[in-house]
């Protein structure tokens, strides 16, 4: 799944906004969800190059890793997660649909000083 810089833009857009809503003066860490693990190797250099120039440039990013959430349309619906980016339904073993399939990474909180 690739990942694209407007997405990464729209979550440090985010996470300044909470940084001048709080009157920080700089973001020192942002803690991030990351659903698909193939991600993160692009997700750090997207970061850096991003947030360079504003309050939120060398931020310690905090990865961590969330299982992705399924659901089955084979059976009966059944919601699943699973590390695997292709699982199959635990159920009927069809493979199940990625839910929310275009959402790679999502901000949980941020530090600021
Ligand atoms: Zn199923």
């Amino acid at each position: 799944m690739a990942l694209e810089s407007p997405v990464v833009q729209a979550m440090l857009e985010q996470a300044l906004a909470e940084a001048e809503t709080c009157h920080a003066r700089r973001v020192t860490a942002l803690h991030l969800v990351l659903y698909v693990p193939d991600a993160e190797p692009a997700l750090r250099p997207l970061v850096a190059e991003l947030s360079h120039g504003t309050p939120a440039q060398d931020a310690e990013v905090h990865i961590r890793h969330a299982p992705s959430n399924f659901i089955c349309w084979n059976c009966c619906g059944l919601r699943f997660t699973s590390q695997d980016p292709d699982a199959d339904c635990p159920n009927c073993g069809e493979s199940g649909l990625l839910l929310p399939p275009d959402i790679v990474f999502a901000l949980e909180r941020i530090q600021v000083a």
